[in-house]
């Protein structure tokens, strides 16, 4: 990525985390910020094996989705990374679907990367990654963090101990021989346990499956279905929420003749409010 793409990036990053509320360094709750924003969020626990999250946009809507079946720190950090996309590439009616390959951090793809070097500057600015590391660590160096002292990053910033032990090293904070030993330190000790010893927010590391699906989201699920984007089982799922299965909406789904999309559109249209 060149750099004055970076910059562009940190500052886009930086203007949305304005419209944040911050505790005293890192973002409180990500999930509110973006309901404020009056996009369309949804959580659901998909199951481990499946897509992370995604983004669409429809008409002037725009709809974010994440699998809650994953760790919160690694669920927010998809939220980040959609917001990303959001902000970054999203125009009228295409989408991102991610996964462990689009957010691992290794993919190639530009907009990936680009994604994940938002979710990053958002969650963990510089400023204030050091700030907190200098001011509440007394550690202006970075020098020996333990992974107890990760730990509190982690809880700050609300990220994995992973993504951590990464923005660290991508800041030069710490070098990879010092990410090498911390990450020995995380599986010999466990993270529940150094999120414990650190007082920290455990529920971080563990699986919210937090349902939150306003009713109006089947409009969307049968959208994205009849338009490829989600799999039979997918809807299947969030119907299953409603205590609603196929047969129920059998008469709005799979039409895919463009000339039909009329009453679905004026549907949709409607739940503007
Ligand atoms: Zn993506």
């Amino acid at each position: 990525m060149q750099e004055n793409r970076k910059l562009e990036i940190r500052k886009k990053a930086n203007d949305f985390r304005g419209k944040c509320k911050k505790g005293k360094y890192g973002i409180i709750d990500l999930f509110q910020d973006c309901k404020r924003q009056e996009w369309k969020l949804l959580r659901y626990p998909l199951g481990e094996n499946a897509d992370l999250g995604f983004t669409v946009k429809k008409d002037d809507d725009i709809i974010i989705f994440t699998n809650s079946c994953s760790r919160l720190s690694r669920e927010i950090f998809t939220l980040a990374h959609e917001i990303g996309h959001v902000i970054l590439h999203l125009k009228k009616d295409n989408s991102f679907i991610d996964n462990n390959m689009t957010i691992n951090g290794k993919n190639t793809d530009e907009n990936e990367q680009e994604a994940n070097y938002f979710a990053a500057c958002l969650l963990m600015p510089h400023e204030d990654v050091s700030g907190f590391i200098e001011l509440e660590m007394s550690n202006p160096q970075g020098k020996d963090l333990s992974a107890m002292d990760i730990a509190g990053i982690m809880s700050e910033f609300k990220v994995s101990f992973d993504m951590a032990l990464n923005r660290l090293e991508n800041l030069s904070i710490i070098d990879i021989n010092q990410k090498l030993r911390l990450n020995s330190e995380k599986i010999e000790k466990s993270v529940d346990r150094l999120l414990r010893s650190v007082g920290g927010n455990a529920r971080l590391n563990v699986y919210s499956n937090e349902i939150d699906i306003p009713y109006e989201y089947i409009d969307y699920a049968i959208y994205n279905y009849n338009h490829n984007a989600i799999p039979e089982e997918t809807l299947k799922k969030v119907l299953d929420c409603f205590q609603l299965d196929i047969e129920d909406v059998r008469d709005r789904i799979a039409i895919r003749k463009s000339d039909d999309y009329t009453d679905l559109d004026d549907l949709i249209g409607g739940l503007d409010d």
